[in-house]
């Protein structure tokens, strides 16, 4: 039996991923070593219950005692906290999924990948925040990184079989968000409820917010220099309102490879539970008369700064990415607390790597998951700065 793991197993990514696994024989396919939530206690247990998991761990110390409560009278042990998110990624399994939100996903994520699993990577801050360090862990430990985006699941899929060497440009597809087609002198006044407005993605409230402001794009961006390896001019961001293109690779003969396919994560998900086959998933056919037309355009990077702001990023490497990761976080959380406005998080993040930049090399290589952490820490002091210095509205 396949030995599996979900990390962020109650969130959107999570729900899609149990929702394949049992509707491909649940408990009696697979055998589940661990599955990880944050705050929905109810929901994680209800699925260990469903897969009778070998360990439930919830991200939050002081969920414990209700987890124990909700698994009381089966075998699943209980665990909390990030010292047990580490500990259940280090357990062994031969596919994992990694769907933690934010920066709390690298650590689980590159303990398995240490394991030699097949890691499914939901979560694009593990390849933003520390690249290098994570493919380089995944080769030495000869594990397998499976792309789960939708764009990156795209490109991978469009690459089978190719040579990188022959590709002239990877073009990643964004819908643009809810705010897409407001005029640009509106968008400082956005609140949290509007940017939640998605057209075409249901996915979780910080992702749904980076969609908005293409900060989900910027990250996304690095996350396809990181994984394919493919020098940072060779990739760019396109607006495609209908989201049915989930990316598309150009080589020097001038053919253009894309994959379509409807706005479901099921797909890339589906394609990495199954891979190296493919299996049919529930997820609904593309039908392109009904659609009618697909269009793109360029993205403006006056509406969206979080796209040149990925440029900068990409130019400096190294120690960059974790602070532009950990920097657009705490933007975030300002922003949904109504500290900031929706124009400020691109502010608080040029303003904080540009204070690191002169007072740290932000272009030096991390030797290990403890520099990543200790910038990560720093960006968000700096973040929390450059907010308090922001000229009033
Ligand atoms: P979500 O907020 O719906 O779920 C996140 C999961 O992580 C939940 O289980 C939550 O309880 C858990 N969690 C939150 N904070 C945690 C912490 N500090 N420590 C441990 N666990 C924690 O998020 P999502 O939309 O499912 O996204 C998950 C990841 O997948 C993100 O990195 C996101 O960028 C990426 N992703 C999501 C989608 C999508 O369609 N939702 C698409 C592509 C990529
Ligand atoms: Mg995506």
């Amino acid at each position: 039996m396949r030995r599996i793991s979900v990390f962020g197993a109650t969130g959107s990514i999570g729900e899609s991923t149990f929702d394949l696994v049992m509707r491909a024989g649940g408990a009696a396919a697979f055998h589940t070593v661990a599955l990880t939530g944050g705050r929905n206690i109810a929901r994680l247990a209800e699925m260990a219950r469903a897969l009778d998991a070998d360990l439930a761990v919830s991200a939050d110390e002081a969920d414990l005692p209700a987890l124990r409560a909700a698994l009381a009278g089966t075998r699943t042990e209980c665990a909390a906290g990030p010292a047990a998110l580490v500990e259940a990624a280090s357990r062994p399994a031969d596919w994992v999924m990694s769907a933690i939100v934010g920066a709390a996903g690298l650590a689980p994520g590159l303990k398995a990948l240490e394991q030699g699993t097949t890691l499914a990577l939901a979560n694009k801050e593990t390849l933003v925040a520390a690249g290098p360090l994570v493919m380089a862990t995944a080769a030495a430990h000869r594990a397998t990184l499976l792309p789960v985006d939708s764009e990156h699941s795209a490109i991978f899929q469009a690459l089978k079989g190719e040579d990188i060497a022959a590709v002239k440009k990877i073009t990643v597809t964004a819908s643009g968000g809810a705010l897409r087609d407001w005029p640009l002198e509106r968008l400082a006044s956005a609140t949290v409820e509007q940017a939640l407005a998605h057209p075409n993605w249901a996915m979780g409230k910080r992702i749904t917010i980076d969609s908005a402001s293409m900060f989900n794009k910027a990250l996304e961006l690095i996350e396809t220099r990181e994984y394919f390896g493919i020098a940072p001019d060779r990739i760019e961001a396109i607006i495609h309102p209908e989201s049915i293109v989930h990316s598309m690779v150009a080589f020097r003969d001038g053919a253009v490879m894309a994959h379509l396919g409807t706005p479901d994560m099921r797909h890339a998900i589906g394609h990495a539970l199954n891979w190296p086959d493919r299996a049919a998933l529930p997820v609904a056919p593309l039908d392109l008369a009904r659609i009618g037309q697909l269009t793109f355009r360029a993205p403006d990077e006056a509406r969206w700064p979080a796209l040149r702001l990925a440029r900068d990023v990409m130019a400096v490497h190294g120690l960059a990415g974790a602070a532009f990761n950990a920097a657009k976080e705490r933007a975030l959380d300002l922003f949904l607390d109504g500290r900031i406005g929706f124009m400020d998080m691109a502010r608080v993040v040029e303003a904080t790597l540009d204070r690191l930049s002169g007072e740290c090399s932000l272009a030096r290589d991390p030797q290990g998951l403890a520099d990543v952490m200790q910038m990560d820490n720093l960006a968000r002091i700096r973040a929390d700065e450059a907010a308090a210095r922001l000229p009033a509205a």
